[in-house]
């Protein structure tokens, strides 16, 4: 094996959703970076590998940034395959992109691995289609959380007519419903919350843009969580469906 970078995804959780090529990464390597959100069951795959917890969740303690290239840099020069695994897909919120510009800067060879993100499984496992035909015709990811002064354009959001998916929301749901209503969204615009998409502790919540906080803080909506906020998160497994106007 050549020394090489993998950064892969693990998936929202479920262990069966791990990529037959994520497996395979874990069956090869010398050493494994673990996240926080990633299942631990999926460690099966690598009994052979050392394991290094390499947490960042917001809050908590947490390993820098620099900390975790430098270790990662440090295996791969010594010629050891290295798989750094991340919760869900490693380039949706998840700093692949950056890990994988500064190791391939040093000389590194690196190997992304899709994951199923959060997003998608949240609502998938809630039935509802991020897309669907006459009435949603795009999905848009947004993180509602930044380390810079950056603010999204909550205006191209609202009226952008996509079903928004929002990933690390929690701590942010009075700003994200005020200024949705500010942009002008509709006040009756269905919102589910999904907290341990894809675990057995799944649970979901649905609201609407104007009591979404009130809901959340009743159900007691904890991370991690992903809101989907759009005309089909009023579709459910037991519910009538919506008219669809133009299918
Ligand atoms: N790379 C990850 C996202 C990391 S950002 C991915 O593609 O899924 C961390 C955020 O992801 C959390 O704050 C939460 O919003 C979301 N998240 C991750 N795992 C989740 C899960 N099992 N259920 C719901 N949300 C989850």
């Amino acid at each position: 094996m050549n020394a090489k970078v993998w950064l892969v995804g693990a998936g929202p959780g479920d262990p069966e959703l791990l990529t037959l090529k994520a497996v395979r990464a874990l069956r090869e390597a010398d050493v494994v970076l673990i996240d926080d959100l990633v299942n631990p069951a999926v460690l099966e795959h690598c009994p052979q590998a050392r394991m290094v917890t390499v947490g960042k969740r917001g809050g908590c303690r947490s390993t820098p940034q620099d900390f975790i290239h430098r270790l990662m840099l440090r295996y791969a020069r010594q010629g050891k395959c290295v798989v750094r695994l991340k919760g869900g897909d490693p380039c949706i919120f998840g700093r692949g992109g950056e890990e994988a510009l500064w190791l391939r800067d040093r000389g590194i060879e690196v190997e992304l691995v899709n994951g199923i993100t959060a997003g998608l499984s949240g609502a998938t496992n809630c039935d509802i289609p991020l897309t669907l035909r006459g009435i949603s015709r795009g999905v848009t990811l947004v993180t509602a959380h930044t380390q810079d002064d950056s603010s999204l354009n909550w205006r191209a959001l609202a009226e952008g007519g996509t079903t928004l998916v929002v990933y690390m929301g929690v701590a942010k749901l009075g700003e994200i419903r005020q200024q949705l209503l500010e942009a002008g969204m509709a006040t009756d615009m269905p919102v589910a919350m999904i907290e341990n998409a894809s675990l057995p502790e799944q649970r979901e919540c649905r609201s609407d843009l104007s009591r979404m906080e009130d809901d959340a803080r009743s159900f007691a909506l904890k991370s991690p969580a992903i809101l989907v906020i759009g005309r089909v998160a009023t579709i459910a497994k037991a519910a009538k469906p919506l008219a669809m106007e133009s299918a």
